[in-house]
């Protein structure tokens, strides 16, 4: 579905929407944050005030939309969804602004994707409550300043590295997400089986889990994709077997790497010897965008030791080569 500018629920992933936890005690996992923000909230609600402007930080489907939806329903504010490709004109998120009520929840998802022009009047937004717009042109423009109600941003990104310092330096409570640890990634699967009303062993359950790539969201697609194939090939109940016959024929491999992340592996290994390798190369050797290389296929691989991130490129671990059943190499780079 596309995506809209304004949207009371989150856009599109319509399939995520009955997973989502609903409360921050639902919430499995990322515990440093869940405790911060629920210090935080107390504080603001306490003292009847707009809760500081949030930044989650994180690769994508580890919760950052699931969590600003949990902030607005825990201050017991509304809750506005917009994202920053989507806000194409400083008139738009004028427009947005201006419709906030007091202590309101306003998220901007992909906020490093906003451009210059629009952030611009998000600084005095976000700092003093106030709109700085420009009206006319030429001798005739004037400046004027609207005050705005008390309102809480609520952003995320999943590359803190393309903020600017400004927009950055403007958030009071900056969030960074972690993968998820298999226990935790269990526990989803099996809350999600009980939604979708799938029977599910427990064994069935920690085969998800651990090829889920640390994240929620694929936890709940796997889950969805392989309870069809309980449901087609077996008496419905999720069982292991089941679960690894389904991935496999879904391409995740027993590590949850799909095919892109082989491909990333095989070509550095295959092509240059294990690295270092720069990322432009790796993109135009893929054929696919660095963006995509670097938000969604490297910072799962680096988190579980099969590449490294050093000065002069990329370079495979011998733990890469050994999960892709090839010799490691005399001097392995790292
Ligand atoms: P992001 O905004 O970081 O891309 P979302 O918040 O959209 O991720 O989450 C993606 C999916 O994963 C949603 O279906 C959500 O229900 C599920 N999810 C995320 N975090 C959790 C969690 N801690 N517990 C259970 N489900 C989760």
């Amino acid at each position: 579905s596309e995506k809209r500018l304004i949207s009371p629920e989150v856009r599109g992933e319509d399939e995520d929407a009955s997973l989502r936890p609903q409360r921050l005690g639902d919430f499995v996992g990322q515990a440093k944050a869940r405790s911060n923000l629920q210090i935080f909230i107390d504080a603001a609600r306490g003292r009847g005030d707009a809760l500081d402007h949030v930044l989650f930080v994180g690769p994508p489907g580890l919760g950052k939309t699931t969590l600003a939806q949990i902030v607005a329903r825990e201050l017991g504010v509304n809750f506005r969804a917009t994202s920053g490709p989507v806000i194409a004109k400083a008139g738009d998120l004028a427009a947005l602004l201006t419709n906030l009520e007091e202590r309101d929840v306003l998220f901007i998802d992909e906020i490093h994707r906003l451009s210059p022009a629009v952030e611009e009047i998000l600084y005095p937004a976000m700092e003093d409550f106030q709109l700085d717009l420009i009206i006319g042109e030429g001798p005739a423009a004037r400046s004027v300043k609207i005050d705005l109600a008390r309102f809480t941003l609520v952003a995320a990104t999943t590359r803190l590295g393309l903020l600017t310092t400004p927009l950055r330096d403007r958030f009071g409570i900056p969030v960074r997400l972690e993968f998820y640890t298999v226990p935790e990634l269990e526990y989803i699967v099996r809350r999600g089986a009980r939604i979708l009303g799938a029977p599910i062993t427990d064994s069935g359950a920690s085969e998800i889990a651990r090829r889920a790539r640390g994240t929620p969201r694929i936890a709940g697609r796997l889950l969805r994709r392989v309870r069809d194939f309980a449901v087609v090939e077996g008496s419905g109940e999720i069982t292991s077997a089941i679960a690894d016959r389904a991935l496999l024929a879904l391409d995740v491999d027993s590590r949850g790497l799909d095919q892109l992340d082989r491909r990333y592996l095989m070509m550095i290994a295959e092509n240059f010897g294990g690295g270092p390798v720069g990322i432009e190369t790796i993109s135009a050797g893929l054929s696919e965008p660095r963006d995509a290389i670097e938000e969604i296929v490297e910072p799962y691989l680096i988190q579980q030791g099969f590449v490294q991130r050093t000065p002069r490129g990329r370079v495979l671990t011998a733990r890469a080569f050994s999960h892709l059943g090839l010799a490691v190499p005399e001097a392995p780079q790292a």
